[in-house]
């Protein structure tokens, strides 16, 4: 894939934004008026479990992140966990206190360890069926707006940051389409593409990764024709640790699967990119998103995490990243038509998640 200028990027301009940007995007993205609002929909809180008052805290350094981007909403979730944790029990009191401006999703905290710990044998048990199908009630129940984070591939980044990997097709993910489908609620589904079998390149061979990664798009393909009830929100579009995430491949998945949604986490130093340290925005993407404006939201992957917090490390040693993402998004929304702008914005994230209501 060859990185290109966008036609609505001049020389002029370019020159003037690397000077304002540096490399690291950590100057003010430039905004065209009028454009710029935006919904952030895919955010994680850092607390230790039941620690309402520093989920509180965290919550209000998000509202404070909030105002001064014009992010309207955030929609905030528990990582996708490999051993059970923080899920919803205290992000359901935040988002009654601050909603609609915050919103949740729940399962990543609960749901996905069940499917990790199942995900190591083909078959499940009535009773772990059972177990999973109440606990994705019971979060439904608590005001979730879907399900997420959950990972069917999951690479890990550092020590202590855990690898994930189950069929994307397991029995307990075809379940949890059909209760999303029941609810008519989307799931945030976090996915390192593999599209074929490859030995873990040797950035990632330091970590916690196996030495070879299968493949896992055809096992996705089959999870999304699963249920078409269910929109699908696959995460972090524009940025993945192997640079299989491309817009070749997106688009192939966006024309054959109808209930495939993105969301957008633009910046990497990787193939596959959609926002350059430059300030460059790859025309491929692009053309992705013009083709189809109604299939993508954005998602900083930004990690606020309490004061107080004492789990692993990983979310402080990630905390400065999410800064340098919503740049990236402000860079994005202003090379884009206004129209665009504002369904990939905020409009499609209303929508799916059923903002507002
Ligand atoms: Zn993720």
């Amino acid at each position: 894939m060859r990185l290109r200028r966008t036609t609505q990027l001049t020389l002029g301009s370019l020159t003037a934004l690397v000077a304002a940007l540096g490399c690291t995007l950590t100057g003010s993205a430039p905004r065209a008026q009028g454009q710029g609002d935006w919904i952030d929909a895919h955010v994680h809180l850092f607390a230790d479990k039941g620690a309402l008052a520093d989920f509180d805290e965290a919550a209000r350094k998000a509202l404070e992140i909030m105002d001064a981007e014009r992010i309207r909403t955030m929609v905030v979730m528990s990582p996708p966990r490999a051993r059970a944790g923080p899920d919803t029990e205290s992000l359901a009191k935040i988002t009654k206190k601050y909603g609609p401006r915050i919103a949740m999703l729940g399962g990543g905290g609960t749901l996905n360890s069940m499917l990790q710990e199942a995900g190591k044998s083909a078959e499940v048990s009535e009773s772990v069926r059972r177990q999973f199908e109440e606990a994705a009630e019971r979060i439904i129940a608590s005001g979730a707006k879907g399900f997420g984070e959950i990972a069917a591939h999951h690479l890990s980044l550092a020590p202590g940051h855990s690898y994930e990997a189950v069929s994307p097709d397991h029995p307990l993910l075809r379940l949890l389409v059909d209760i999303a489908a029941r609810h008519d609620v989307p799931i945030d589904l976090h996915l390192d593409p593999v599209p074929s079998d490859i030995t873990t390149p040797a950035h990632l061979a330091a970590a916690q990764n196996p030495p070879v990664l299968k493949a896992n798009i055809e096992g996705f393909e089959r999870l999304l024709a699963h249920n078409r009830k269910t929109t699908i929100v696959w995460a972090h579009a524009g940025s993945d640790p192997l640079g299989s995430f491309t817009p070749k491949l997106v688009r192939e998945l966006i024309e054959r699967h109808p209930n495939l949604a993105l969301s957008i986490r633009p910046t990497s130093p990787r193939i596959g990119s959609m926002v350059l340290s430059t300030g460059d925005v790859d025309e491929d993407w692009v053309a992705v998103l013009r083709d189809f404006p109604d299939r993508f939201v954005l998602g900083s992957d930004t990690m606020i995490v309490a004061a107080g917090y004492t789990g692993p490390n990983t979310p402080r040693a990630f905390a400065n990243r999410g800064e340098n993402q919503r740049r990236g998004i402000q860079r994005l929304l202003s090379v884009l038509p206004p129209d665009l702008a504002r369904r990939i914005g905020y409009e499609n994230a209303e929508r799916f998640y059923k903002l507002g209501n």
